[in-house]
Protein backbone atom coordinates (compact mmCIF):
# COMPACT_ATOMS: atom_id res chain seq x y z
CA UNK A 1 0.00 0.00 0.00
CA UNK A 2 1.38 3.51 -1.05
CA UNK A 3 0.69 6.00 1.61
CA UNK A 4 1.99 9.63 1.97
CA UNK A 5 -0.25 10.59 5.04
CA UNK A 6 -1.77 9.23 7.66
CA UNK A 7 -5.07 10.79 8.65
CA UNK A 8 -6.39 9.73 12.44
CA UNK A 9 -10.14 11.09 12.89
CA UNK A 10 -12.94 10.72 9.93
CA UNK A 11 -14.48 13.59 11.14
CA UNK A 12 -14.78 17.05 9.56
CA UNK A 13 -11.24 18.17 10.35
CA UNK A 14 -9.94 14.38 9.26
CA UNK A 15 -11.94 14.74 5.80
CA UNK A 16 -10.86 18.39 5.14
CA UNK A 17 -7.27 17.26 5.80
CA UNK A 18 -7.71 14.05 3.61
CA UNK A 19 -9.51 15.46 0.70
CA UNK A 20 -7.49 19.01 0.54
CA UNK A 21 -4.66 16.70 0.55
CA UNK A 22 -5.85 14.19 -1.90
CA UNK A 23 -6.65 16.82 -4.39
CA UNK A 24 -2.91 17.94 -4.02
CA UNK A 25 -1.86 14.09 -5.37
CA UNK A 26 -1.01 12.96 -2.36
CA UNK A 27 -2.31 9.24 -1.45
CA UNK A 28 -4.32 9.28 2.27
CA UNK A 29 -5.24 6.85 4.67
CA UNK A 30 -7.61 7.58 6.47
CA UNK A 31 -8.61 5.56 10.00
CA UNK A 32 -11.18 5.42 12.31
CA UNK A 33 -11.91 3.78 15.30
CA UNK A 34 -16.14 3.82 14.69
CA UNK A 35 -18.13 2.04 12.29
CA UNK A 36 -18.72 4.78 10.06
CA UNK A 37 -17.02 7.87 8.76
CA UNK A 38 -17.88 11.89 9.45
CA UNK A 39 -16.94 12.04 13.70
CA UNK A 40 -19.68 13.37 15.55
CA UNK A 41 -21.67 15.30 12.51
CA UNK A 42 -22.72 11.56 11.17
CA UNK A 43 -26.04 11.31 10.84
CA UNK A 44 -28.60 7.88 9.98
CA UNK A 45 -31.78 7.08 8.90
CA UNK A 46 -34.01 5.64 11.40
CA UNK A 47 -35.39 2.69 10.05
CA UNK A 48 -38.91 2.99 11.79
CA UNK A 49 -40.04 6.45 10.63
CA UNK A 50 -37.87 7.49 7.63
CA UNK A 51 -36.47 10.42 9.52
CA UNK A 52 -32.90 11.64 9.47
CA UNK A 53 -31.33 11.39 13.68
CA UNK A 54 -27.80 12.69 14.29
CA UNK A 55 -26.44 10.33 15.85
CA UNK A 56 -24.01 12.28 18.16
CA UNK A 57 -26.16 14.79 18.67
CA UNK A 58 -28.11 17.92 16.87
CA UNK A 59 -25.54 19.43 14.52
CA UNK A 60 -25.90 22.33 12.73
CA UNK A 61 -24.60 24.07 9.94
CA UNK A 62 -23.44 28.06 10.09
CA UNK A 63 -20.73 30.15 9.26
CA UNK A 64 -19.68 33.26 8.50
CA UNK A 65 -16.41 32.48 7.14
CA UNK A 66 -16.46 32.45 3.05
CA UNK A 67 -13.50 30.29 2.56
CA UNK A 68 -15.25 27.56 5.04
CA UNK A 69 -18.68 28.31 3.15
CA UNK A 70 -17.57 27.87 -0.41
CA UNK A 71 -15.62 24.65 0.31
CA UNK A 72 -18.55 22.52 2.24
CA UNK A 73 -21.03 23.44 -0.90
CA UNK A 74 -18.20 21.59 -3.25
CA UNK A 75 -19.58 18.69 -1.63
CA UNK A 76 -23.45 19.56 -0.13
CA UNK A 77 -26.44 21.84 -0.73
CA UNK A 78 -27.65 23.23 2.17
CA UNK A 79 -31.33 23.88 3.00
CA UNK A 80 -32.58 27.50 4.36
CA UNK A 81 -33.70 25.69 7.88
CA UNK A 82 -32.96 28.87 10.67
CA UNK A 83 -32.07 27.23 14.12
CA UNK A 84 -34.42 28.10 17.08
CA UNK A 85 -34.05 26.84 20.22
CA UNK A 86 -36.88 27.48 23.29
CA UNK A 87 -36.75 26.49 27.21
CA UNK A 88 -38.86 25.15 29.92
CA UNK A 89 -38.66 26.99 33.05
CA UNK A 90 -40.83 26.70 36.20
CA UNK A 91 -43.24 24.64 33.83
CA UNK A 92 -43.29 28.09 31.17
CA UNK A 93 -42.10 27.89 27.65
CA UNK A 94 -39.41 30.78 26.90
CA UNK A 95 -37.76 31.81 23.34
CA UNK A 96 -33.97 31.68 23.09
CA UNK A 97 -31.47 32.83 23.51
CA UNK A 98 -32.11 34.96 25.32
CA UNK A 99 -33.88 38.11 24.06
CA UNK A 100 -36.61 40.96 24.58
CA UNK A 101 -39.37 38.12 24.32
CA UNK A 102 -37.24 36.39 27.17
CA UNK A 103 -36.76 39.26 29.00
CA UNK A 104 -40.42 40.78 29.05
CA UNK A 105 -41.87 37.36 29.32
CA UNK A 106 -39.99 36.48 32.63
CA UNK A 107 -40.57 40.18 34.03
CA UNK A 108 -44.63 40.10 33.00
CA UNK A 109 -43.03 43.84 31.09
CA UNK A 110 -43.08 45.23 28.10
CA UNK A 111 -39.37 47.32 28.40
CA UNK A 112 -38.33 48.41 25.06
CA UNK A 113 -34.69 47.77 23.73
CA UNK A 114 -33.14 51.06 26.54
CA UNK A 115 -35.38 49.86 29.60
CA UNK A 116 -34.51 46.84 29.09
CA UNK A 117 -31.00 47.33 29.05
CA UNK A 118 -31.06 49.75 32.14
CA UNK A 119 -32.61 46.52 33.70
CA UNK A 120 -30.34 44.16 32.76
CA UNK A 121 -27.37 46.54 33.87
CA UNK A 122 -28.71 47.32 37.17
CA UNK A 123 -28.88 43.35 37.86
CA UNK A 124 -25.19 43.44 36.94
CA UNK A 125 -24.56 45.67 39.06
CA UNK A 126 -22.73 43.54 41.81
CA UNK A 127 -19.80 42.76 39.33
CA UNK A 128 -16.71 44.66 39.11
CA UNK A 129 -14.17 44.49 36.33
CA UNK A 130 -13.42 41.56 33.48
CA UNK A 131 -15.54 38.39 34.19
CA UNK A 132 -13.42 35.60 35.03
CA UNK A 133 -15.59 32.73 34.20
CA UNK A 134 -19.25 31.54 33.52
CA UNK A 135 -20.86 33.10 35.59
CA UNK A 136 -19.52 36.23 36.08
CA UNK A 137 -20.03 36.50 32.39
CA UNK A 138 -23.24 35.36 32.18
CA UNK A 139 -24.33 37.81 35.42
CA UNK A 140 -22.42 40.80 32.95
CA UNK A 141 -24.28 39.79 30.06
CA UNK A 142 -28.06 38.96 31.55
CA UNK A 143 -28.52 39.92 35.42
CA UNK A 144 -28.53 37.78 38.26
CA UNK A 145 -32.38 36.66 38.34
CA UNK A 146 -32.15 35.88 34.21
CA UNK A 147 -29.01 33.66 35.21
CA UNK A 148 -30.58 31.79 37.62
CA UNK A 149 -33.83 30.93 35.67
CA UNK A 150 -32.19 29.97 32.44
CA UNK A 151 -28.40 29.28 32.55
CA UNK A 152 -27.44 27.90 36.21
CA UNK A 153 -29.24 24.94 36.46
CA UNK A 154 -29.29 24.28 32.93
CA UNK A 155 -25.21 24.54 33.22
CA UNK A 156 -24.94 22.89 36.36
CA UNK A 157 -26.51 19.55 34.96
CA UNK A 158 -24.70 19.83 31.24
CA UNK A 159 -21.02 20.61 32.89
CA UNK A 160 -21.09 19.47 36.99
CA UNK A 161 -18.80 21.72 37.46
CA UNK A 162 -18.88 25.06 39.46
CA UNK A 163 -19.86 27.79 36.80
CA UNK A 164 -17.04 29.94 38.76
CA UNK A 165 -14.69 27.30 37.15
CA UNK A 166 -15.66 27.24 34.00
CA UNK A 167 -14.17 29.13 31.38
CA UNK A 168 -16.39 32.21 30.08
CA UNK A 169 -16.53 31.48 25.88
CA UNK A 170 -18.79 28.76 27.20
CA UNK A 171 -21.48 31.32 27.39
CA UNK A 172 -20.05 33.99 25.02
CA UNK A 173 -21.34 31.19 22.17
CA UNK A 174 -24.89 32.21 23.25
CA UNK A 175 -25.78 35.91 21.76
CA UNK A 176 -27.94 38.38 24.28
CA UNK A 177 -30.49 40.44 22.41
CA UNK A 178 -32.07 43.51 22.79
CA UNK A 179 -34.88 42.83 20.23
CA UNK A 180 -37.23 39.62 19.63
CA UNK A 181 -34.56 38.10 17.10
CA UNK A 182 -34.47 34.49 18.31
CA UNK A 183 -32.36 32.52 15.73
CA UNK A 184 -29.86 30.83 17.85
CA UNK A 185 -26.88 31.57 15.62
CA UNK A 186 -25.52 35.40 14.26
CA UNK A 187 -23.98 34.00 11.06
CA UNK A 188 -24.34 34.87 7.11
CA UNK A 189 -24.60 31.34 6.07
CA UNK A 190 -26.84 28.47 7.92
CA UNK A 191 -28.69 25.34 7.00
CA UNK A 192 -28.70 21.46 6.71
CA UNK A 193 -27.07 19.51 4.24
CA UNK A 194 -29.68 18.59 2.05
CA UNK A 195 -29.83 15.24 1.21
CA UNK A 196 -28.07 14.12 5.00
CA UNK A 197 -25.04 14.66 7.06
CA UNK A 198 -24.26 11.14 5.94
CA UNK A 199 -24.11 11.77 2.18
CA UNK A 200 -22.28 15.20 2.43
CA UNK A 201 -19.70 13.85 4.72
CA UNK A 202 -19.24 10.12 2.74
CA UNK A 203 -18.94 12.56 -0.45
CA UNK A 204 -16.08 13.86 1.32
CA UNK A 205 -13.97 11.02 1.78
CA UNK A 206 -14.93 9.93 -1.94
CA UNK A 207 -11.92 10.11 -4.17
CA UNK A 208 -9.66 7.79 -5.62
CA UNK A 209 -6.54 8.80 -3.51
CA UNK A 210 -8.42 8.26 -0.13
CA UNK A 211 -8.33 5.12 1.42
CA UNK A 212 -10.28 4.72 4.47
CA UNK A 213 -9.82 1.95 7.21
CA UNK A 214 -12.97 1.84 9.66
CA UNK A 215 -13.13 0.16 12.87
CA UNK A 216 -8.72 0.72 13.23
CA UNK A 217 -7.62 2.26 16.49
CA UNK A 218 -4.38 4.04 15.61
CA UNK A 219 -3.34 3.49 19.15
CA UNK A 220 -3.39 -0.43 18.83
CA UNK A 221 -0.58 -1.26 17.67
CA UNK A 222 -1.73 -4.65 15.56
CA UNK A 223 -2.16 -3.30 12.43
CA UNK A 224 -0.32 -1.52 9.12
CA UNK A 225 -1.57 1.57 10.03
CA UNK A 226 -0.67 2.16 13.85
CA UNK A 227 1.11 4.72 15.23
CA UNK A 228 4.14 1.80 16.31
CA UNK A 229 3.88 1.22 12.02
CA UNK A 230 3.71 4.72 11.15
CA UNK A 231 5.40 7.46 13.04
CA UNK A 232 8.42 8.78 11.91
CA UNK A 233 7.91 6.51 8.55
CA UNK A 234 5.07 8.52 7.05
CA UNK A 235 3.78 11.87 8.08
CA UNK A 236 0.73 11.62 10.22
CA UNK A 237 -2.28 14.38 11.20
CA UNK A 238 -3.93 12.80 14.42
CA UNK A 239 -7.33 14.38 15.15
CA UNK A 240 -8.06 11.94 18.62
CA UNK A 241 -7.76 12.99 22.14
CA UNK A 242 -4.74 14.63 22.49
CA UNK A 243 -4.01 13.23 26.19
CA UNK A 244 -5.01 9.58 25.14
CA UNK A 245 -1.85 9.77 22.56
CA UNK A 246 0.43 10.25 25.25
CA UNK A 247 -1.20 7.89 27.38
CA UNK A 248 -2.35 10.09 30.34
CA UNK A 249 1.20 11.45 30.86
CA UNK A 250 0.44 14.50 32.87
CA UNK A 251 -3.37 12.96 33.58
CA UNK A 252 -6.80 12.72 32.09
CA UNK A 253 -7.91 15.84 30.74
CA UNK A 254 -11.40 16.55 32.02
CA UNK A 255 -14.06 15.55 29.33
CA UNK A 256 -18.42 15.41 29.15
CA UNK A 257 -20.08 12.84 27.64
CA UNK A 258 -23.83 12.55 26.45
CA UNK A 259 -25.94 9.77 26.73
CA UNK A 260 -28.77 9.65 23.99
CA UNK A 261 -32.34 8.44 25.16
CA UNK A 262 -33.83 7.73 21.75
CA UNK A 263 -37.87 7.20 21.39
CA UNK A 264 -40.25 6.74 18.37
CA UNK A 265 -43.45 8.08 19.52
CA UNK A 266 -46.71 7.23 17.55
CA UNK A 267 -47.53 11.12 17.46
CA UNK A 268 -46.92 13.77 14.26
CA UNK A 269 -45.66 16.21 16.37
CA UNK A 270 -44.11 16.16 19.98
CA UNK A 271 -42.99 19.69 21.12
CA UNK A 272 -43.62 22.05 17.95
CA UNK A 273 -39.82 22.76 17.68
CA UNK A 274 -36.46 21.13 17.32
CA UNK A 275 -34.96 21.80 20.60
CA UNK A 276 -36.72 22.18 23.89
CA UNK A 277 -34.52 22.86 26.54
CA UNK A 278 -34.91 22.16 30.53
CA UNK A 279 -33.68 24.95 32.63
CA UNK A 280 -34.49 24.09 35.94
CA UNK A 281 -32.86 21.03 38.26
CA UNK A 282 -36.20 18.48 38.66
CA UNK A 283 -35.56 17.10 34.87
CA UNK A 284 -32.64 15.46 34.49
CA UNK A 285 -32.24 15.33 31.18
CA UNK A 286 -30.81 19.40 29.53
CA UNK A 287 -33.10 18.88 26.15
CA UNK A 288 -35.29 16.91 23.59
CA UNK A 289 -34.53 16.87 20.33
CA UNK A 290 -37.35 16.04 18.00
CA UNK A 291 -35.79 15.47 14.74
CA UNK A 292 -38.74 15.80 12.20
CA UNK A 293 -38.50 19.98 12.84
CA UNK A 294 -34.91 20.02 10.94
CA UNK A 295 -36.23 19.27 7.44
CA UNK A 296 -39.78 20.68 7.32
CA UNK A 297 -39.39 20.31 3.68
CA UNK A 298 -39.01 16.64 4.08
CA UNK A 299 -41.97 14.16 3.40
CA UNK A 300 -41.71 12.53 6.54
CA UNK A 301 -44.79 10.29 7.40
CA UNK A 302 -47.47 12.26 10.00
CA UNK A 303 -48.26 9.30 12.23
CA UNK A 304 -44.80 9.26 13.97
CA UNK A 305 -42.08 10.88 15.44
CA UNK A 306 -38.69 10.66 17.00
CA UNK A 307 -37.42 12.07 19.92
CA UNK A 308 -34.29 12.10 21.94
CA UNK A 309 -33.18 12.98 25.73
CA UNK A 310 -30.32 14.09 26.66
CA UNK A 311 -28.02 13.68 29.17
CA UNK A 312 -24.39 14.61 30.12
CA UNK A 313 -21.90 13.17 32.46
CA UNK A 314 -18.55 12.97 33.10
CA UNK A 315 -16.56 10.92 31.06
CA UNK A 316 -15.15 7.52 31.90
CA UNK A 317 -12.54 5.08 30.46
CA UNK A 318 -14.51 3.94 27.15
CA UNK A 319 -17.27 7.09 26.97
CA UNK A 320 -16.65 9.44 24.19
CA UNK A 321 -15.24 12.38 24.90
CA UNK A 322 -17.89 15.23 23.55
CA UNK A 323 -16.86 18.74 25.47
CA UNK A 324 -14.03 19.26 27.03
CA UNK A 325 -14.13 20.57 30.59
CA UNK A 326 -11.05 22.94 30.80
CA UNK A 327 -11.22 23.86 34.62
CA UNK A 328 -7.96 25.46 35.78
CA UNK A 329 -6.68 22.17 36.65
CA UNK A 330 -7.82 20.94 33.05
CA UNK A 331 -5.69 24.11 31.41
CA UNK A 332 -2.35 23.60 33.06
CA UNK A 333 -2.23 19.96 32.16
CA UNK A 334 -3.26 21.24 28.54
CA UNK A 335 -0.02 23.47 28.52
CA UNK A 336 2.23 20.12 29.43
CA UNK A 337 0.40 18.51 26.24
CA UNK A 338 1.31 21.04 24.67
CA UNK A 339 5.35 20.69 24.49
CA UNK A 340 4.81 17.19 23.91
CA UNK A 341 2.45 17.83 20.90
CA UNK A 342 5.40 20.34 20.07
CA UNK A 343 8.05 17.25 20.10
CA UNK A 344 5.79 15.29 18.35
CA UNK A 345 6.33 17.18 15.13
CA UNK A 346 9.56 16.11 14.92
CA UNK A 347 8.73 12.90 14.18
CA UNK A 348 5.97 14.15 11.84
CA UNK A 349 3.14 14.12 13.79
CA UNK A 350 0.66 16.91 13.79
CA UNK A 351 -2.45 17.37 15.92
CA UNK A 352 -6.16 19.06 14.83
CA UNK A 353 -9.67 18.75 15.49
CA UNK A 354 -11.59 19.22 18.44
CA UNK A 355 -10.05 16.27 20.44
CA UNK A 356 -6.77 16.93 19.58
CA UNK A 357 -6.64 20.24 20.34
CA UNK A 358 -8.81 19.77 23.28
CA UNK A 359 -10.87 22.69 22.17
CA UNK A 360 -14.12 23.12 21.88
CA UNK A 361 -14.71 24.00 17.95
CA UNK A 362 -17.91 24.14 15.85
CA UNK A 363 -18.05 22.33 12.30
CA UNK A 364 -17.39 25.33 10.43
CA UNK A 365 -13.89 26.04 12.88
CA UNK A 366 -12.68 22.39 12.68
CA UNK A 367 -12.84 22.62 8.59
CA UNK A 368 -11.45 26.20 8.63
CA UNK A 369 -8.53 25.16 10.87
CA UNK A 370 -7.98 22.08 8.60
CA UNK A 371 -7.74 24.30 5.63
CA UNK A 372 -5.00 26.37 7.50
CA UNK A 373 -3.13 23.31 8.43
CA UNK A 374 -3.35 21.65 4.79
CA UNK A 375 -2.14 25.56 3.84
CA UNK A 376 1.30 24.06 5.51
CA UNK A 377 1.20 20.73 4.88
CA UNK A 378 4.72 20.95 2.29
CA UNK A 379 6.06 21.28 5.52
CA UNK A 380 4.85 18.29 7.41
CA UNK A 381 5.41 15.88 4.24
CA UNK A 382 8.39 16.26 3.62
CA UNK A 383 9.18 12.98 1.59
CA UNK A 384 7.01 10.43 0.54
CA UNK A 385 6.83 6.80 2.52
CA UNK A 386 5.46 3.47 2.25
CA UNK A 387 3.67 1.59 4.52
P1 LIG B 1 -14.78 14.41 15.59
O1 LIG B 1 -15.99 14.60 14.75
O2 LIG B 1 -14.97 14.07 17.02
O3 LIG B 1 -13.93 13.26 14.88
C1 LIG B 1 -12.83 12.64 15.50
C2 LIG B 1 -12.77 11.21 15.02
O4 LIG B 1 -11.55 10.61 15.48
C3 LIG B 1 -13.90 10.34 15.55
O5 LIG B 1 -14.62 9.76 14.46
C4 LIG B 1 -13.18 9.28 16.38
O6 LIG B 1 -13.78 7.99 16.29
C5 LIG B 1 -11.80 9.26 15.76
N1 LIG B 1 -10.75 8.77 16.65
C6 LIG B 1 -10.47 9.19 17.90
N2 LIG B 1 -9.43 8.50 18.41
C7 LIG B 1 -9.05 7.62 17.45
C8 LIG B 1 -8.02 6.63 17.39
N3 LIG B 1 -7.18 6.40 18.41
N4 LIG B 1 -7.91 5.89 16.26
C9 LIG B 1 -8.75 6.09 15.21
N5 LIG B 1 -9.74 7.03 15.23
C10 LIG B 1 -9.88 7.78 16.34
N6 LIG B 1 -20.83 21.83 15.58
C11 LIG B 1 -21.59 22.72 14.88
O7 LIG B 1 -21.07 23.42 14.00
N7 LIG B 1 -22.93 22.82 15.10
C12 LIG B 1 -23.58 22.06 16.03
O8 LIG B 1 -24.79 22.19 16.21
C13 LIG B 1 -22.80 21.12 16.79
N8 LIG B 1 -23.39 20.37 17.73
C14 LIG B 1 -22.62 19.48 18.43
C15 LIG B 1 -23.24 18.68 19.37
C16 LIG B 1 -22.51 17.76 20.09
C17 LIG B 1 -23.20 16.90 21.11
C18 LIG B 1 -21.12 17.63 19.87
C19 LIG B 1 -20.32 16.65 20.65
C20 LIG B 1 -20.50 18.42 18.94
C21 LIG B 1 -21.24 19.35 18.20
N9 LIG B 1 -20.65 20.15 17.22
C22 LIG B 1 -21.41 21.05 16.52
C23 LIG B 1 -19.21 20.08 16.95
C24 LIG B 1 -18.86 19.11 15.84
O9 LIG B 1 -19.21 17.81 16.19
C25 LIG B 1 -17.34 19.24 15.67
O10 LIG B 1 -17.00 20.52 15.21
C26 LIG B 1 -16.79 18.27 14.70
O11 LIG B 1 -17.18 16.97 15.03
C27 LIG B 1 -15.28 18.40 14.77
O12 LIG B 1 -14.72 17.45 14.00
P2 LIG B 1 -13.40 16.72 14.44
O13 LIG B 1 -12.97 16.04 13.19
O14 LIG B 1 -12.45 17.62 15.12
O15 LIG B 1 -13.83 15.65 15.57
N1 LIG C 1 -26.77 27.26 28.36
C1 LIG C 1 -27.63 27.39 29.42
N2 LIG C 1 -28.98 27.30 29.20
C2 LIG C 1 -29.50 27.04 27.98
C3 LIG C 1 -28.62 26.89 26.90
C4 LIG C 1 -27.26 26.99 27.12
O1 LIG C 1 -27.19 27.59 30.53
O2 LIG C 1 -30.74 26.96 27.85
C5 LIG C 1 -25.30 27.36 28.61
C6 LIG C 1 -24.72 26.01 29.03
O3 LIG C 1 -23.66 26.24 29.95
C7 LIG C 1 -24.22 25.47 27.71
C8 LIG C 1 -23.69 26.75 27.04
O4 LIG C 1 -24.63 27.76 27.44
O5 LIG C 1 -23.20 24.52 27.90
C9 LIG C 1 -23.60 26.68 25.53
O6 LIG C 1 -24.86 26.38 25.00
P1 LIG C 1 -25.06 25.67 23.60
O7 LIG C 1 -26.52 25.62 23.29
O8 LIG C 1 -24.16 26.31 22.60
O9 LIG C 1 -24.53 24.22 23.95
P2 LIG C 1 -24.27 22.93 23.04
O10 LIG C 1 -25.33 22.91 21.98
O11 LIG C 1 -22.90 23.07 22.54
O12 LIG C 1 -24.43 21.84 24.02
Amino acid sequence: MRVDLVVVGAGLFGLTVAEQAAERGLDVAVVDRRDHPGGNAWSETDPETGIEVHRYGAHLFHTSNERVWEYVNRFTGFTAYQHRVWTVHGGEVYPLPINLGTLNQFFRSNHGPDEARRLVAEQAAELMGEPRNLEEKAVSLIGRPLYEAFIRDYTAKQWQTDPRDLPAEVISRLPVRYTYDNRYFNDRYEGLPTDGYAAWLSRMADHPRISVHLGTDFLDGDHALSRDAVRGQVPVVYTGPVDRYFGDAHGALGWRTLDFEREVLPVGDFQGAPVMNYADGDVDFTRILEFRHFHPERDYRADRTVIVRERSRSAGPGDEPYYPVNTPEDRSRLLAYRELVEQERASGVAFGGRLGTYQYLDMHMAIASALRLVDDLDELVHGRGTV
